[in-house]
């Protein structure tokens, strides 16, 4: 890349930084919190995002920005959720920005929300570049893909808070080494928790849904405190 083509891409990536910013201190000072789901198409976001609603939506309430629509069957599976869903048109680009956030949630009620799922588009090159101002930011990552995907795209995995493993019904029939894969995060980044999962069947949740759970509450008592 010549010297101009990095300023603009930096300054591109500054501006946004600053959005995002500002959506992060909008959702502490609401006690929201956002999480931005990020992986490769077909990793099954929609899925996870499908039953991480089921196992939440007693307790809290819920709101998805879905930035990846590989289909109207996957707005549809959300939306029959009867959550509050926003749509983002990525405008066929490959990642979604902060301003796309922002817009996205002027149309929400943030009065009436506790947790907002973001479902990024699918891809793990770039949509890491651009912060959303979500407190959390995770990578699901599914069995097929492959344990050397982490050496692959290593930038997405640093910053994670967490890194989900899904479709861990088919392990049996791929050559996907787990403990490896732990290490390999461990590495890269001591502080993610690497979680084991299946939308399917819906094994490994309660640790998930535990974690987002003590996310939620973190959120909350960052602004009891007044931080
Ligand atoms: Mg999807
Ligand atoms: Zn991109």
């Amino acid at each position: 890349m010549t010297s101009r083509m990095l300023n603009v891409k930096e300054s591109i990536l500054g501006a946004n930084h600053e959005r995002a910013e500002d959506i992060r201190r909008l959702l502490d000072s609401r006690a929201i919190l956002m999480v931005n789901l990020m992986s490769s198409s077909g990793s099954g976001k929609t899925s996870v995002i499908a039953r991480t609603i089921d196992g939440l939506r007693d307790e809290f309430r819920i709101a998805v920005i879905q930035g990846d629509i590989a289909s109207s069957v996957d707005s549809e599976r959300i939306t029959r959720k009867d959550v509050s869903v926003v749509q983002v048109n990525a405008a066929g680009g490959c990642h979604l920005d902060a301003r796309m956030i922002k817009e996205a949630l002027i149309k929400l009620d943030l009065d009436r929300i506790d947790l907002i799922l973001i479902e990024n588009v699918g891809n793990l090159i770039c949509t890491a570049d651009f912060h959303l101002g979500a407190q959390r930011s995770v990578v699901i990552l599914s069995v097929p893909e492959g344990d050397d995907k982490a050496f692959k795209r290593p930038t997405m995995f640093v910053e994670a808070d967490a890194v989900l493993v899904n479709k861990i019904d088919v392990l049996p029939y791929f050559d996907f080494r787990l403990d490896a894969f732990t290490m390999t995060i461990g590495g890269l980044n001591p502080s993610a928790m690497v979680l084991p999962v299946s939308a399917k069947t819906g094994e490994g949740f309660d640790r998930w849904l535990s974690w987002i759970k003590d996310g939620i509450r973190e959120t909350m008592q960052h602004r009891c405190d007044g931080r």
